[in-house]
């Protein structure tokens, strides 16, 4: 087992990977920003270090810092955790050639799966199925470009290939706005990922968005752990989560499931990942594969009794799966509510000085969260800062008991969506289930009207 890493993040996912750390008598280093002294588990962390200022370009983005950290502090891993550098191919090899163990897939299979033209072509090629698309990056020839739309059918996608956080897609309609949406996209996804490549799908336009997640070793042995559904999504951003998805039969997760399993083997995958599908009239259709832990998975946490966090930690130390396929049995229902520092109506961030702090229990509560009393919110990170999940014997009682939970929630001091999340909880076509992922912005919409 390692001895001692580098959690090489912020916030609730560095609290959850020092406490898998902590019940696994992994020694821990936290690496932090100069805003950041103040994090949780920075204070619970045997070590820390500073690794530059707040902009996470000269910080949580700051490669020679981290890995240098790990060299002062003699650790022998990495946990990139999610966002930052936990995709990033060149971040994973010089880990490694480092002489570090960076916890998670090989800088190779980050890099396959990182490009979303190559991970298409590769998951295509090992069988799973994808939407029909242009299978290559889009040249320059706008005839050309109109054929292959032509081909597809309206209305397409232009993605970024380099693509990331639900940026840099733009849908088209007519052949007349294509040549702009691909000269358009292409600049977008040039400034912000560095990769001018863009690639064009078939626009599914009334999907449900259904994710894999699977847990692979070393030893050439791979599961998945059944689904989650993260269909209730604004800009392209989850907003709840939840496993199983409504609807799914077991039938059907075991085929798509076995496909997956199939892909990781293929790809030699290593670690936790997720499979993420849009899923329209009973048909599965990959869209792309997230080679890291994601914000969602203690939904599977709680239905599975698997704690992902902790078979990352061992899969890394290079110890074989504890789990068989067949150990695998989904055990009632769990919904997750991300609990951002926003304006509950106009989405503004709200950065902040957190007054008062309580948070909600009883049987089947979670709470991820880094917060506490008299924590002051950065204003230089993501908005999430807390994530609350709610597990019970079925649907409607994770549902109950989440709507107890979120009223109980006090954090005080600046805003936060849980009067949102409140609404989504009452919400008639939430409370049945199997929306599609326009379904929140279009309510939002309409409450706006
Ligand atoms: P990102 O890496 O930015 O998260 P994804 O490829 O995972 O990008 O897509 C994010 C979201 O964008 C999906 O959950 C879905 O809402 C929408 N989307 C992406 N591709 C399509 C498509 N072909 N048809 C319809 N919606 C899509």
């Amino acid at each position: 087992m390692l001895e001692k890493i580098v959690i090489a993040n912020r916030g609730e996912i560095a609290l959850r990977v020092l406490r898998a750390c902590q019940a696994l008598g992994i020694k821990t280093v936290a690496v932090h920003s100069t805003v950041d002294r103040n994090l949780k588990h920075v204070a619970m962390a045997d070590e820390s270090v500073c690794i530059g200022p707040a902009p996470p370009r000269d910080s949580y983005l700051n490669i020679p810092a981290i890995i240098a950290a790990a060299e002062v502090t003699d650790a022998q891993g990495i946990h990139p955790g999610y966002g930052f550098l936990s995709e990033n191919a060149d971040f994973a090899e010089r880990v490694e050639q480092s002489g570090f163990v960076f916890i998670g897939p090989r800088a190779e299979t980050i890099r396959l799966m990182g490009d979303k033209v190559s991970a298409i072509t590769a998951m295509k090629e090992a069988g799973v199925p994808c939407v029909p698309g242009s299978g290559k990056p889009l040249g320059d020839d706008p005839v050309e470009n109109a054929a292959i739309a032509k081909r597809i059918g309206y209305p397409v996608i232009i993605k970024a290939a380099g693509g990331g956080g639900g940026r840099g897609m733009r849908v088209v309609h007519t052949e007349m706005a294509l040549l702009n949406a691909v000269s358009m996209t292409r600049a977008e996804a040039r400034a912000a990922f560095g990769n001018d490549q863009v690639y064009l799908e078939k626009y599914l336009e009334n999907p449900r968005h259904i994710e894999i997640q699977v847990l692979a070793d070393s030893h050439g042995n791979a599961i998945h752990l059944g689904e989650r559904d993260c269909s209730m999504q604004r800009r392209h951003q989850k907003v709840i989560e939840e496993a199983p998805a409504p609807g799914i039969s077991e039938k059907q997760r075991q085929e798509i499931g076995a496909v997956c399993v199939e892909a990781c083997k293929r790809i030699g995958y290593r670690g936790a990942g997720t499979f993420e599908f849009l899923f329209e009239r009973g048909q599965f259709y990959f869209i792309e594969m997230n080679t890291r832990i994601q914000v969602e998975h203690p939904v599977t946490e709680m239905v599975t009794g698997v704690d992902l966090v902790t078979e990352q930690l061992r899969v890394a130390s290079g110890e074989k799966l504890r789990y068989k396929q067949s150990d695998i049995q989904l055990r009632g229902h769990a919904i997750e509510c991300r609990v951002n520092a926003e304006d509950p109506n106009t989405f503004t961030p709200s950065p902040g000085t957190v007054s008062r702090y309580h948070p909600p229990g009883g049987p089947g509560i979670r709470v991820e969260t880094h917060l506490y009393d008299g924590y002051r919110i950065p204003p230089n990170y993501d908005a999430m800062i807390a994530k609350l999940i709610a597990h019970g014997p079925d649907r409607a009682t994770a549902i109950a008991r989440m709507r107890v939970a979120l009223s109980e929630f006090v954090i005080e001091g600046i805003k936060t969506n849980i009067p949102l999340q409140q609404q989504n909880m009452l919400d008639q076509m939430f409370q049945v289930g199997g929306f599609n992922i326009h379904y929140l912005e279009r309510r939002l919409a309409e409450a706006r009207k």
